[in-house]
């Protein structure tokens, strides 16, 4: 998951700090630890620091580090320990080559151990030093494109690199396969980026360039020259997109999470806004077009966006009729799924990023799907592969756990099955603009959820010391309970495991007692009296339940005094979101009471491009 970034100057000039700006940016898709590399007067110079960038930064700045081209690096470890030794770049043993890496090399220890017979010594436990290794073991001759050819060949697995050697000082060499790597040239002033992702280029007028499929970048001074996988010259466009410099300020928010939270009556609105004609009372999704026939439809995606997934998808089978199906994008796509051309796999990923579910979109895209992204982020790798691709318009979401993402994922996919249904059905103007009202209420009703903040913050503090919970709830507070135990289990490193109300009888129930509390979902009025029955079997055995529970079930207050009180008046469907936003504060209160680092939880982060 880890952020690569490179920067070659038109004319000379200090690449370090273009670097520094750039990793901070991609901070968020890991900080075990963060690293630089240039070339100065013919040597590579080198530094690396485990922790976040700040550490990198200062570093650097003691050293008064001057370099004419940079690569750097912010690492998520996949392979060795959170080390300086392990920290990217990688050098081979002669230290004539620098490189860093995104991605698994799955066939790493068998090259290691060629080289090592061959007399190689490794300094790390990474599979990026072998990529290093095995580059200058095969580089001859001045001719570093066909060595680079002959080096990933050699590779199984995922990658994108940067690399620098000190023959070619005034060069970065770049590619990828199946992680995504950005070739990007500012119009102005001819200076050449390389970035893991668009967000990281700060400068407004870019031209881009995405390496695909082992393609190979040399970039020097204001020339890329693009190669194929086998080494042969290649030319490609450049596409030209406007990036907008998002605002990645807390706002005075003591977090982002606590910010975004806030966010929610905003991103919500956005999803629903310029979406809807009231006179006629038609869903515009003007990313929308051609859907044709579908018979089924089956939602793909990992952790959060799976939780937004699995909610909804009872939600479509109930308002559309049509078989659906939501599946954890890391299993799918190792199955072989019956889908035909009238199915339709939709996709979530808050990054558009996600290794696993861009794969799983791959697999359902070759058995003649028809495929459709839902995404927080422009020209993200989802956006460029799915047929038709919905912006959530959350807004950036910095810290790593998500929470307005996944609520502007479930609203954006209400308002999409709305859309469907008029697609399949027509439009029956007094059921739609309900069901649109509905929607446009959330952004209010968020608002008084955030309102009883202090009374969250009160519950919070009460249950921050138990070790264990369990969140329970039916139907579609079931997912609701997932997403709110994975809240707590990111940022507060406890054990919370979310269940359906009605199976505890059937195992679970075994470790209720007084040391294990329940955190219960009644957001749906349908199941309310057969989940009120489970709480008072974890009554009987003196589990402590705090309720999350609409106004009107006052019957609760028999059971538990701990009760946080939601909206009344909401159909199940809308349910999902004023809940999970409630938990989110939960959540944040607990990880603050318990002293955790909220925005950048340990062994995450925000974008998984591994698999
Ligand atoms: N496999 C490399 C490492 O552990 C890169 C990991 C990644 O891209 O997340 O250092």
């Amino acid at each position: 998951m880890c952020g690569i970034f490179g920067y070659v100057a038109h004319k000379k000039t200090n690449a370090v700090e273009e670097c520094l700006k750039g990793l901070q940016a991609l901070e968020y898709r890991g900080y075990d630890s963060a690293g630089l590399a240039g070339i100065k007067q013919g040597k590579i110079h080198f530094y690396k620091r485990v922790g976040k960038v700040r550490n990198l930064k200062e570093l650097v700045f003691e050293e008064e580090v001057a370099l004419e081209i940079g690569i750097a690096h912010t690492r998520w470890a996949t392979h060795g320990g959170l080390t300086e030794q392990n920290a990217h770049p990688q050098l081979d043993s002669s230290h004539s080559l620098a490189l860093i890496h995104n991605g698994i090399i799955e066939n790493y220890q068998e090259i290691r151990f060629n080289l090592m017979n061959l007399g190689k010594e490794f300094v790390s436990e990474t599979d990026t030093e072998v990529i290093s290794q095995l580059l200058a073991y095969e580089y001859t001759d001045f001719a570093f494109i066909p060595s680079l050819v002959r080096t990933l060949e050699q590779l199984e697995g995922s990658f994108a690199i940067a690399c620098i050697h000190k023959d070619f000082p005034d060069a970065i060499f770049a590619s990828a396969r199946d992680c995504p790597l950005i070739i990007a040239k500012c119009k102005k002033t001819d200076d050449i980026f390389i970035s893991s992702d668009a967000n990281a280029l700060s400068r407004q007028d870019m031209e881009l360039i995405f390496l695909h499929d082992g393609e190979i970048a040399q970039i020097s001074a204001g020339i890329i020259t693009l190669y194929d996988k086998k080494g042969l010259i290649i030319q490609k466009a450049f596409e030209s997109i406007s990036l907008c410099s998002k605002s990645s300020s807390k706002e005075g928010f003591e977090h982002f999470m606590l910010k975004e939270i806030f966010d929610q009556p905003l991103s919500l609105s956005q999803v629903i806004k310029n979406r809807f004609d009231s006179h006629t009372a038609k869903v515009q999704i003007h990313e929308c077009k051609d859907l044709g026939q579908i018979e089924h439809i089956r939602l793909i995606g990992c952790g959060t966006s799976y939780h937004a997934g699995l909610l909804v998808s009872s939600i479509f089978e109930e308002m559309l009729q049509i078989e659906t199906s939501a599946e954890i994008a890391s299993e799918f796509r190792y199955k072989d799924p019956i889908l035909r051309k009238n199915s339709l796999v939709i996709a979530i990923s808050q990054s558009g990023e996600t290794a696993d579910t861009l794969a799983a979109l791959r697999l359902a895209k070759s058995k003649g799907a028809k495929t459709l992204g839902f995404g927080n982020v422009m020209h993200s790798s989802l956006f460029r592969e799915a047929d038709l691709f919905i912006d959530l318009k959350a807004g950036p979401e910095v810290s790593v756990c998500s929470t307005k993402a996944f609520t502007s994922q479930i609203a954006s996919l209400l308002l999409f099955a709305l859309y469907l249904k008029q697609t399949i059905k027509g439009v029956d103007v007094a059921l739609d603009t309900t069901f649109f009202h509905h929607l446009e209420s959330l952004s209010g009703i968020v608002t008084d959820v955030l309102q009883q903040k202090d009374l969250i913050r009160s519950f919070a503090e009460k249950y921050a010391d138990y070790e264990n919970f369990f969140f329970i709830g039916r139907n579609l507070m079931y997912p609701t309970s997932m997403e709110a135990a994975l809240k707590l289990k990111e940022i507060s490193y406890i054990n919370a495991t979310a269940y359906p109300a009605g199976e505890l009888k059937h195992g679970p129930i075994a470790l209720i007692d007084e040391t294990i509390p329940t955190i219960a979902f009644l957001g749906n009025e349908k199941t309310l009296s057969k989940t009120f029955s489970n709480l008072t079997e974890i009554q009987a055995r003196k589990g402590k339940i705090l309720a999350l529970s609409p106004r009107h079930f006052t019957k609760i207050t028999t059971i538990t005094n701990d009760v946080i009180w939601l909206q009344n008046d909401l159909p199940d469907f809308f349910s999902a979101i004023p809940y999970s936003v409630a938990a989110q504060l939960l959540a944040y209160y607990i990880a603050k009471k318990r002293g955790k680092e909220i925005d950048q939880p340990r062994n995450l982060a925000k974008a998984v491009t591994v698999e």
